[in-house]
């Protein structure tokens, strides 16, 4: 199928006469089944899973290297044409090779590759471990971005850091989270192509000298980066797109004196200073921990990609000049902001070029994505750790600030109070220390910055950057974000994917916007039938997968709610579980009633010192025990928390879902896109105003209204604005707890220990605080929630219009691809250098 759509950029071969091109794919599946088996001779285990993994994956990585290299020429002859150049600390990639077969159409090939008694290949791919270079959805998001910029053809490289353990693996002990570490190499990849041609020096410390007229750092310490490419295949195309990862190596080989006085430690110290800055990615993407480290890898990254891009430019066109005009640099949030910074200091000391062209070059090629309002998040760095690591680049820093300043005095006469907000360096008032701060870089030296969500675009500019939106209005723009159909439905959804198919064709895969033809159709009882089916069957695996995984029975046609998701507070996995609580004691209050049997299926990570999430962790395994061992509850209520949420965990628990809980606080997720996964799987959403579920009920209710005008979403609770005034107004939690019986009751039974062997302090620093400030306003949506959740269970009673409802969920998601979200980013960020 994905063979035949047709590829929508000049692909290095789509322009072939279809003989050759037929012929080539012939010996291509010859070579592919030789270098597989040549793969596998090589082995002593030749028919385990691990070593046919292996031998497909170098089969297929062989085949991708030769469409790489065509790529790439491709791309060097499209002169003038301009490359992205996509900068991110994150990349949750996910499994490769499932994926790879399905972009190259060779899942036949390795059906016949696999030797005599190797297992068949659906369990040869699960033995892939996850790439999981990302800790949610920004870094899953510039995992989709590469499926994009591959499909459509989009000359761009994915830069990023090649991580020794990626996210912990999360294990689960006595119901609380134990984080171990991912050892994703431990086997090798057979992925990744070393590029031993590309090495940069990065440096850090030392100091700035002078050297006629020119500033010059001398660092005290310097690595070197190597380049090491990941392959990403397009799908209905033979272009594919890179993410090119940075390995830290020492710049000499081990001090030979040293070593041969015994001391082996010391002779080798500065190989494992370097190797450290690949050790681990952060475990928490909004706050900066580990400083130093976590500092020094976002200059690695940075420095690194810039001078790959600086080095590539020369090599096409002789000089930097028409650097900004032909090359994108995009920060994806403000992890890779010290890039204007250091393409400065490039331009300045290593090129030669006046302050006014290398900053006109930046700004032409710098532009920024921001992923969170919440101020706590923006990333800021003390100016003295700054200073010790980075000097020339503070002084840079401090160049720009100065020039910016005068604008914004000179824009906005005796505002000295704007000037103070503004700067790029917080003066650190009372008391505080010095900061730099890092959206304030990025955002003076970006020609765009975007939110990710049509809310939080203008929540943005009304809020943390107001100051900067007055002083530079066109700046700010929105571009939502979207997520691609090819491994979220294509891959993780074979049943579903038959179905639409055969419903509405198979044009969806390249163009999603097709979907929008089942909303003519939602109303088939047949096709309502057929869908139910394969959501059955979905259900039914995954109900298996929960009974190897936890020993857990759970019943299929029970109603399966999810959320899936990091474990934070504004995401309010606490406000599902006061549900749950509370459905429980209304099922023991009165168990013969009728109750819509609910299985409540709960994962994700905590970040490791995050204790207020992980304690949620621990509450919803506390409430699972309690509930899942209670006689009087049986079928009517499971809850289930599956352990070290993660793509592939993903792509197993999204297909089952019926209901999709997307309920964080109206105004704190700037866009989601696990929302746009479930739905595009046929669930039903439940959620708050929040986000891109605002934009995905209005595509649903578009494209597939309701008779009664109602919306297709099941939407509750406070919005933004009505959240803001009740905190401004003096918000007390405490008032609704007295006015509603079930949401005390509820409370009442979490802290007296009904869930915790008696032991009622276990949960005080849980329960307490929404009972005083409750800064997510889980008392105030409470019995909203409820009640929708009564709505939902209605529905779920009628298969048939539950059905319906879903097929209308689905029509609704054409916009939330990927390919729309490249497509805008490509007109309005990257196109075209931006007049200033
Ligand atoms: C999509 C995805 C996310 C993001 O989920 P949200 O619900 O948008 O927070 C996080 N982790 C994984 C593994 C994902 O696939």
């Amino acid at each position: 199928m994905t063979k035949t759509s047709t590829a929508r950029a000049a692909a290095p071969a789509s322009s072939r006469p279809a003989a050759a091109a037929k012929s080539r794919s012939h010996d291509a599946a010859a070579d592919f089944r030789q270098l597989a088996a040549r793969a596998l001779a090589q082995r002593s285990d030749g028919h385990s899973a691990e070593a046919c993994l292996n031998a497909v994956a170098i089969a297929s990585r062989t085949l991708l290297a030769d469409r790489w290299a065509l790529t790439q020429q491709a791309d060097a002859r499209r002169k003038g044409v301009r490359r992205v150049h996509y900068l991110s600390m994150e990349f949750l990639m996910g499994r490769a090779l499932g994926n790879a077969l399905a972009a190259i159409g060779m899942h036949e090939q390795v059906e016949a590759a696999l030797p005599e008694g190797a297992p068949a290949l659906g369990e040869v791919l699960e033995h892939e471990p996850d790439a999981a270079l990302g800790n949610g959805g920004l870094g899953r998001l510039a995992a989709c971005f590469l499926d994009s910029f591959a499909s459509l053809g989009l000359p761009s490289f994915g830069y990023g850091l090649r991580y020794k353990h990626g996210m912990f693996a999360q294990h689960i002990q006595d119901g609380r989270q134990v984080e171990q570490p991912d050892e994703w190499l431990r086997h090798g990849s057979a992925w990744e192509l070393p590029r031993h041609e590309l090495r940069y020096p990065v440096g850090f410390g030392g100091t700035v000298v002078n050297e006629g007229g020119q500033r010059r750092w001398v660092p005290a310490q310097a690595v070197v980066a190597q380049a090491v490419d990941f392959i990403v295949p397009g799908h209905g195309t033979e272009r594919v797109s890179t993410l090119r990862q940075w390995q830290a190596e020492a710049a000499r080989p081990i001090d030979f004196p040293t070593f041969c006085r015994g001391e082996f430690a010391s002779a080798g110290a500065h190989l494992q200073e370097a190797e450290a800055l690949n050790w681990v990615l952060y475990p928490d993407d909004s706050t900066p921990a580990g400083r130093e480290l976590r500092l020094k890898q976002e200059f690695l990254l940075v420095s690194a990609s810039l001078q790959d891009t600086l080095a590539r430019h020369l090599r096409e066109f002789g000089d930097v000049h028409s650097y900004g005009r032909l090359n994108a640099v995009h920060l994806n949030d403000t992890h890779p902001a010290m890039a204007p910074a250091e393409l400065m200091r490039l331009l300045l000391d290593e090129h030669g070029l006046g302050w006014d062209e290398a900053w006109k070059i930046t700004s032409q090629a710098v532009s920024y994505t921001n992923h969170t309002l919440m101020p706590e998040a923006l990333e800021t760095w003390p100016v003295s750790l700054f200073e010790a690591l980075l000097p020339r680049h503070l002084e840079i820093v401090y160049e720009i600030n100065r020039r910016f300043l005068d604008e914004v005095r000179a824009r906005f006469p005796g505002d000295d109070a704007m000037a103070a907000r503004v700067s790029l360096i917080d003066e650190g008032a009372h008391g505080g220390e010095r900061r730099v701060r890092m959206a304030a870089l990025a955002i003076v030296a970006s020609h765009k910055v975007n939110g990710v969500s049509a809310l939080h675009s203008r929540l943005m500019v009304e809020t943390i950057f107001a100051d900067y939106a007055k002083l530079w209005p066109q700046r700010f723009i929105n571009v939502t974000n979207g997520v691609t159909p090819r491994r979220w439905l294509e891959q993780a959804n074979p049943g579903l994917s038959a179905l639409l198919d055969k419903t509405i064709g198979d044009g969806w895969r390249a163009d999603l916007s097709q979907l929008s033809e089942l909303g003519a159709k939602a109303g088939q009882k047949r096709l309502g039938q057929e869908f139910m089916k394969v959501k059955l069957a979905n259900k039914q695996r995954l109900a298996d997968h929960i009974r190897r995984e936890l020993g857990i029975n759970v019943d299929p046609h029970s109603l399966f709610d999810v959320q899936i998701k990091r474990i934070h507070e504004y995401k309010r996995q606490l406000l599902n579980v006061l549900h749950v609580v509370a459905r429980y004691q209304a099922i023991i209050a009165n168990p013969s009633a009728h109750w819509t049997p609910r299985t409540v299926i709960f994962a994700g990570k905590a970040a490791s010192a995050y204790r207020a999430a992980k304690l949620v962790i621990q509450l919803i395994h506390d409430v699972a025990r309690v509930v899942n061992s209670d006689p009087r509850v049986g079928d009517k209520l499971k809850v289930v928390f599956l352990p070290n949420y993660s793509v592939s965990l993903a792509q197993i628990i999204l297909p089952a879902a019926d209901l999709s809980e997307q309920i964080s606080t109206a105004g704190t997720e700037a866009s989601g896109t696990g929302n746009m996964k479930f739905a595009l799987n046929g669930a039903c959403t439940i959620g708050t105003w929040d986000g891109a579920n605002i934009e995905m009920a209005e595509g649903m209710d578009a494209v597939s209204p309701r008779k009664d005008g109602a919306s297709n979403m099941f939407v509750f609770g406070l919005l933004t604005e009505e959240v803001a005034r009740i905190k401004a107004l003096g918000y007390d939690p405490r008032l609704y707890v007295e006015e509603n019986r079930q949401l005390k009751a509820v409370l009442d039974a979490i802290t007296g220990g009904v869930f915790s062997w008696g032991d009622p302090d276990r949960y005080r620093a849980l329960v307490q605080p929404l009972l005083q400030h409750d800064p997510y306003l889980l008392m105030a949506d409470f019995a909203a929630y409820v009640e929708c959740q009564k709505t939902v269970d209605a529905l779920y009673d009628e298969p048939t219009a539950w059905a319906e409802r879903a097929l209308r969920n689905i029509a609704g998601m054409g916009f939330f691809s990927t390919d729309r979200t490249i497509g805008e980013y490509v007109q309005q960020v990257w196109a075209a250098p931006a007049k200033r």
